[in-house]
């Protein structure tokens, strides 16, 4: 990508040209095992509508946009997204394990860009050296496991000697969509760059085969920690007791259920978007289903660049006096306000 115009796919208008934002299908080998394993269940259609393109992935509507976390506004490098104050998002790798068809950044995964080659590293690293005031950095894409072990080794090792205390979260789908790229050998490296967690995106109980356990087994057994994150999806697990036997069972692996996403406005998602209203009643019933440990924040990233909202309790009682409860309109990170319509 061209220094100056990193900007550009996150401008384009989606309705313009949807095929534009078309992602890959491949649906990954350890996935197809977990499909197999549902056949003939309600988790059968739960997984495969998560990764096989369906029809309305065409329809672009007028509320979605290239860009709807607003990330273009936070680039200071072509690879790095600086939104918050003490932490930043790098953009590792354009290519994922698997395509999820609810992808947010689809603008971004939907042209396959590598992993990050040295010249865009470079001025990663010098932004992390003359920036104090970052404590954590979100390794994340595309997935950063789609590069080779080495690729990945060396990236990591950079960003570890510029920032010896630096907490790097690996954001990635590897544990569910490809179990073995978290090889004992990968895992014996992450230990010895720590402090690192991991950061797992998991939808369903139905992703916790026997090979997705023992992934997550070698890296805690690494002693490094996982939280994980969750996106509310339209007829996939938009029911309290399916999102309830997730965070209970990543409880008992180990692992601190972090968010539930509500669906982001990327282009072609709105036949998996669970109404904002929806979304809060299977939230209240959550509540009821799970302890303070397994209980998630549920959260909207706000369409423009508002950052994370927590849709918690104040939120609730707003959307209890709101006459239309589908339309959020909060203030944001920056102060501005912003409106989520789903
Ligand atoms: C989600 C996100 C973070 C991390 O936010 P947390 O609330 O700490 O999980 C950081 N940067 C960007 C750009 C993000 O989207």
């Amino acid at each position: 990508m061209p220094k100056d115009g990193f900007g550009d796919w996150r401008e384009a208008n989606p309705s313009d040209d949807p095929g534009a934002f078309s992602l890959p299908v491949s649906v990954p080998a350890a996935y197809r095992v977990l499909i197999n394993a549902a056949l003939g269940t309600p988790a059968e259609a739960a997984l495969r509508r998560q990764v096989e393109p369906s029809d309305p992935e065409g329809v672009v509507s007028p509320n979605e946009s290239a860009d709807p976390l607003g990330e273009a506004r936070y680039l200071v490098t072509p690879r790095l997204v600086h939104q918050y104050r003490n932490r930043v998002l790098l953009l590792s790798s354009g290519r994922c394990l698997g395509y999820c068809r609810y992808c947010f950044r689809r603008g971004y995964t939907s042209r396959a860009e590598g992993f990050i080659g040295e010249d865009e590293l470079e001025p990663v690293l010098s932004y992390l050296s003359s920036n104090g005031e970052v404590e954590e950095i979100l390794v994340s894409g595309g997935d950063p496991l789609t590069g080779t072990e080495e690729e990945l080794r060396y990236l990591l090792a950079r960003i570890r000697s510029v920032r010896p205390s630096l907490v790097i979260r690996l954001c990635t789908r590897a544990p569910i969509f490809a179990p073995e790229r978290l090889s004992e050998s990968l895992v014996g490296f992450l230990r010895g760059v720590r402090p690192l967690w991991l950061i797992p995106h998991v939808n369903h109980p139905a992703e916790l085969g026997s090979a997705q356990r023992a992934a997550f087994a070698r890296v805690l057994d690494a002693g490094i920690p996982i939280q994980s994150q969750t996106v509310l999806l339209k007829g996939i697990n938009d029911e309290p007791r399916v999102l309830a036997t997730l965070f209970n069972q990543l409880v008992a692996l180990g692992i601190k259920p972090g968010y539930l996403f509500q669906c982001d406005l990327a282009p072609g998602t709105a036949h998996f978007r669970v109404p904002l209203s929806d979304g809060l009643s299977i939230w209240r019933e959550l509540r009821r289903l799970c302890s303070g440990l397994s209980l998630p924040v549920y959260a909207v990233d706000l369409p423009g660049g508002g950052g994370k909202y927590p849709l918690s309790e104040l939120a609730l009682i707003e959307a209890d006096r709101m006459p239309n409860s589908d339309t959020l309109r909060v203030t944001g990170i920056d102060g501005k306000v912003y409106t989520y319509r789903a």
